[in-house]
């Protein structure tokens, strides 16, 4: 893969696939995180004397229609405040008029306003990819999807690279996938097995221990033989959990906080043996030998709440597992939503040694997939 810093790009036309889809209310960026993501590649442009053409998709409207509250007008303003720096919004794409423009940095409106987005079109891609002199991509929280401003605009241009996101992502996610050491500790938690599945038996591979959380935990607890009363399960997945839990690495839940409600009636904290018909497992405690397991770690992989943290109720066991790997001098890569809002709210993202801006690519990648705009800017290092 060709990467942007061992290019020139000197005066050079930049269009960057970014992921710039922040949470926007009442009009205005409610959290700028993944725009300021998007900064150093940005900076490094500005530097050399190049012009920039940012592209981003923002939330999920209907594809061919502009609908303002999915406008990429607020992410404007928003990245205009951060860089210090007018930003020109551009709503069409017509490659003869756009670099000719007095800003130095450009945002294109939702490229999910442009039809052929979401089906890969070669058409739309072709266009993306002759818009400017590079096509650089630096969104890896689209990297696992195959649409045209992901693949066939990386495909058709002339030269495509890796920005400097992109390739942090990689190198960090590579290295809790190839180039870990143990004692390897994987936390996976969150809502659902089925979602994680794929990552659970390929980190089943690599990790020494994983140590469940949230739903996911009640899902094994039950597969073990234990009631869960009316907790969040998934019966179909009873038989998978099983087979796992027989290979030996799944650390379960000792205590857990109980309620009969997610609003919280009749809260307890009890034994996972003893839970009853009409409760259910909102939280889990972090057993003292858990916490070892975390302070032994050379690798830490941690995805997905213990519990149901937005309630302050039943967030003690996802507040104290941050706490702990924060302490850890361990390699520790985190990723996902709700696992970074946890760090945000608990400890700081500089206590993970790195905080991975993808969800669903995070998920993909750690699973051992390809995912199609790395694959196909692979692909680009072969034909240089
Ligand atoms: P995920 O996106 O799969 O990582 O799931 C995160 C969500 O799982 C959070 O919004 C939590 O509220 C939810 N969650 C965590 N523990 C539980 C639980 N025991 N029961 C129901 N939902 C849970």
């Amino acid at each position: 893969m060709i990467n942007l810093t061992s290019l020139d790009i000197t005066n050079k036309n930049l269009v960057i696939r970014v992921d710039m889809n922040a949470p926007i209310t009442d009009g205005i960026v409610a959290d700028a995180s993944r725009i300021r993501a998007c900064i150093p590649t940005i900076k490094l442009a500005l530097e050399n004397n190049a012009k920039v053409l940012l592209i981003s998709h923002l939330g999920r409207p209907e594809e061919g229609k502009f609908e303002e509250k999915f406008s990429m007008k607020p992410v404007a303003e928003s990245l205009s405040g951060i860089i210090n720096q007018e930003v020109g919004l551009v709503d069409r794409l017509d490659s003869e008029d756009i670099f000719k423009s007095a800003f130095n940095i450009q945002i294109l409106e939702n490229i999910r306003f442009f039809k052929g987005e979401k089906a890969n079109d070669k058409d739309l891609g072709n266009t993306l990819a002759n818009l400017g002199d590079i096509y650089v991509f630096d969104a890896f929280g689209t990297a696992h999807r195959e649409q045209a401003s992901t693949h066939s605009a990386i495909e058709q241009s002339k030269i495509a690279c890796a920005g400097l996101l992109l390739e942090r992502e990689i190198d960090f996610l590579t290295k809790a996938l190839n180039d870990y050491q143990n004692p390897y500790v994987a936390i996976i938690g969150g809502a659902k097995v089925s979602t994680k599945l794929e990552l659970i038996k390929y980190i089943n591979n690599v990790a020494d221990n994983i140590i469940v959380g949230g739903g996911i935990a009640n899902t094994f607890i039950l597969a073990s033989g234990l009631n869960v009363g009316k907790s969040l399960i998934e019966e179909n997945m009873l038989d998978t959990a099983k087979s796992i839990l027989d290979q030996g690495k799944i650390i379960l839940p000792k205590t857990a906080i109980t309620s009969e409600s997610f609003e919280g009636k009749n809260i307890n904290k009890k034994l996972i043996s003893d839970i009853k018909d009409d409760e259910m497992i909102l939280d889990l405690c972090i057993e003292e030998e858990t916490t070892q397991l975390i302070n032994e770690a050379q690798t830490i992989l941690w995805n997905g709440p213990m519990g149901v943290f937005e309630n302050k109720a039943f967030e003690e066991g996802t507040k104290d597992l941050s706490l702990s790997i924060a302490k850890s001098k361990a390699f520790s890569l985190a990723g996902g939503g709700e696992t970074l809002s946890a760090i945000n709210k608990y400890i700081k993202p500089d206590d993970v040694s790195y905080c991975s801006t993808g969800g669903g690519a995070f998920l993909e990648f750690m699973e051992g997939k390809a995912l199609p705009a790395i694959k196909v800017l692979n692909s680009k290092e072969n034909g240089r």
